[in-house]
């Protein structure tokens, strides 16, 4: 029959430096189901390095390691924690418990990586029963005496019901009684048919054991039967041996997930200002994502609006050479408009539907005692109908009034509330740079283009605008309904031939432009675009930087953590389980900077639409994209600290200080 444990030849050599120690040098030993060992020996003399080796906790330099006959030392990492998972349970000198956690979550932690599906606080409850804590099951383990705190372990070794129990110096840190109950239940265990494997120096300790080795310099000295061992409790097939050694790969479904989850938030809120504040940089970040963009889509919405309530056939032809540039890139020459050019226009009927010439400029205008700086705008008849802006409340300007410069004026809503508060404006008299006019009408209210409030103005006939208010005998454009959009370009080369003509300008003269309305669409469309992409990258920056925040702190949070890493994976935590718990933390704590920081970017839209008046439109797209991105931080910055943890040695990391 293959012996249960069976180690041949084994040494373990520590390199500190430049000095290399030989813990152990050459061991051979076999162990039986049912056995109670007491491993002793001096300070120093392998017990522990020898004890971490049979509890696959580390791997001999030289030599074999047989488990129910397998060579277990070759097998990977993960394998042999499959097997501590599912075989061994350990009990340590310093207890190892999870301070975070109540002492039941402690003693249900194996079985998170158990890979079986279940709540399994019961099956905790009656391990804790069977030590008698079943009294303290919701206490942390700092409300708890040492004794007490060994206890809890003692039920955590068993709440996987493992064959062999290791136990390195179980009492070093208790007193005789403590000890001598301690003692007690690891002896009853032994009786129930579990192998005990214990590393202990004191005499009054081994003599609970019925078999004491006694170690020296890293080799065993002495091997003495004391009693008889208890019968065994069960015979390992084949495929039990390898059905613990792979464990379930399931992990999204079991119980696995949901308990990475609660303890990520347990680590999360266990350091709460650490964690709000490293989440700060991705909240700042998606919040303002939130608002810049929103900013953006806003402006280019009421741009649209604007231009769609233009007209989609509509011409616009201006002096200078461009709309957007002004007449400084050009011969700097403005061309000015006469009424001559507008019936010219007009008189082209095959594509001309309506021309209106117009002019513009600044006045203040006074109603009793209060005053206000606007844009005085001068139109024709027809521009009425072609931009919309006829009265709701009151009159259109009538063709007489045009014809005969009469002093009437229809006010937009803005000036309206600025002058005259509540009271009804048709029909008062204002002065427009100290001339009287009398209100015939409301424009009806435009809103905002961009940053200009196109209800900030007062319109009157154009002629008075002219020769009665601005003192001018030219007009500054002239809007063109085109009366097919299929005619457009057609218009356009039309109309431009004609006013080079009237004008005699050559053909490469650029005092005047004409422009559709598809075309300036476009070129403000492109600027908000810039716009949003400059704000944008600017808010990309803050998220990176808020990622390396993150980063920087998982990676203080591994170091911090690191023994509870290695006890993690003494009982049974995979790579990819210690790597998973490290993700969950860092994208949970993305993911709770995105959902703030997307509610305070809302917020602050909300905000600036509401005081600063600017048009704001928060999208969907940007609220998705801003979890997309707090995700993917998460992921991209946690992935090396959690390799990191991930990668640690189980003894290594219990010995961390
Ligand atoms: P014991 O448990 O009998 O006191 P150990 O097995 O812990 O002894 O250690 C045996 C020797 O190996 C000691 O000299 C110890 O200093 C050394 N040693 C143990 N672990 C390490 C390690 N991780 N790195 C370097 N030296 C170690
Ligand atoms: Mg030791």
């Amino acid at each position: 029959m293959k012996p249960f444990l069976e180690l041949r030849d084994v040494y373990r050599t520590y390199e500190v430096g430049e000095s290399t120690v030989q813990a152990l040098r050459g061991v051979s030993l076999t162990v039986e189901q049912g056995e109670f060992i007491a491993i002793m020996g001096p300070s120093g003399s392998g017990k522990s390095s020898l004890l971490q080796i049979l509890g696959l906790l580390d791997n001999p330099d030289r030599g074999d390691y047989y488990l129910f006959g397998h060579d277990v030392s070759k097998l990977s990492d993960d394998e042999q924690a499959g097997l501590r998972n599912n075989v061994a349970g350990f009990v340590f000198q310093q207890f190892h418990l999870l301070k975070r956690m109540s002492i039941v979550e402690n003693v249900r932690l194996p079985h998170i990586y158990s890979g079986l599906n279940g709540n399994f606080r019961e099956e905790a409850v009656r391990r804790l029963a069977l030590v008698g804590l079943e009294q303290r099951v919701d206490h942390t383990p700092n409300q708890l005496s040492g004794g007490e705190q060994q206890r809890v372990a003692i039920a955590r070794a068993l709440v996987r019901d493992p064959l062999i129990i290791f136990a390195d110096e179980p009492t070093g840190n208790l007193d005789t009684k403590n000890s001598a109950e301690i003692m007690k239940i690891l002896k009853g265990l032994n009786g129930e048919g579990k192998t005990i494997i214990m590393v202990t120096h004191e005499n009054e300790i081994a003599a609970y054991a019925d078999r004491v080795i006694s170690m020296r310099d890293g080799r065993i000295v002495s091997d003495e039967r004391r009693g008889h061992k208890a019968a065994a409790v069960a015979a390992m097939t084949e495929s039990d041996f390898n059905s613990m050694m792979r464990g379930k790969v399931v992990v999204w479904k079991d119980a696995r997930f949901t308990g990475f989850m609660a303890q990520a938030f347990q680590a999360i809120l266990a350091n709460k200002m650490r964690s709000f504040l490293s989440m700060l940089g991705i909240l700042v970040g998606v919040a303002s994502v939130i608002a810049m963009l929103a900013l953006g889509e806003g402006a280019k919405a009421s741009m649209q609006e604007q231009l769609k309530s233009m007209g989609s056939n509509m011409l616009s032809i201006r002096g200078g050479s461009s709309m957007f540039h002004g007449a400084a890139q050009g011969s700097g020459a403005v061309a000015r408009f006469t009424f001559k050019d507008v019936d010219d226009i007009t008189k082209l009927s095959s594509m001309v539907k309506h021309a209106d010439g117009n002019i513009g400029g600044n006045v203040r205008v006074v109603y009793e005692n209060k005053n206000w700086s606007t844009s005085i705008n001068g139109v024709g008849y027809d521009y009425g109908i072609m931009r919309s802006t006829i009265p709701a409340i009151g009159r259109w300007f009538t063709l007489e009034e045009i014809h005969s410069r009469e002093k009437v004026a229809i006010v937009g809503v803005t000036v309206i509330r600025e002058l005259f508060g509540n009271t009804n404006p048709i029909g008062k008299i204002i002065k427009v740079n100290r001339i009287n006019f009398k209100v015939i009408g409301v424009a009806p209210p435009k809103g905002f283009s961009g940053p200009r409030d196109e209800d900030d103005v007062v319109m009157v006939p154009v002629t008075t605008a002219m020769y009665r208010v601005l003192g001018k005998d030219y007009l500054s454009g002239i809007f063109v309904e085109v009366s097919n959009p299929a005619l457009m370009q057609d218009a356009k080369s039309t109309i431009d031939a004609l006013i080079r003509k009237n004008h005699h300008l050559k053909d490469d003269d650029d005092s005047f432009n004409i422009r559709d309305m598809t075309e300036i669409q476009q070129m403000l469309t492109s600027t908000t675009q810039t716009m949003s992409l400059l704000l944008g990258s600017i808010a990309a920056i803050s998220l990176v930087v808020g990622g390396i925040g993150i980063m920087n702190i998982m990676l203080v949070s591994v170091t911090e953590r690191t023994r509870e890493i290695g006890l993690r994976k003494s009982l049974g935590a995979r790579k990819r389980d210690i790597m998973l718990q490290f993700l969950v933390e860092s994208v949970s704590m993305t993911i709770s900077g995105g959902i703030i920081g997307i509610l305070i970017g809302i917020g602050m839209s909300l905000l600036l639409s509401y005081f600063a008046g600017w048009a704001v439109q928060t999208s969907i797209y940007s609220i998705l994209l801003a979890s997309v991105f707090s995700v993917v931080t998460g992921l991209f910055f946690g992935l090396w600290p959690a390799r990191k943890a991930a990668e640690l040695k189980p003894v290594e990391a219990l010995r961390y200080e």
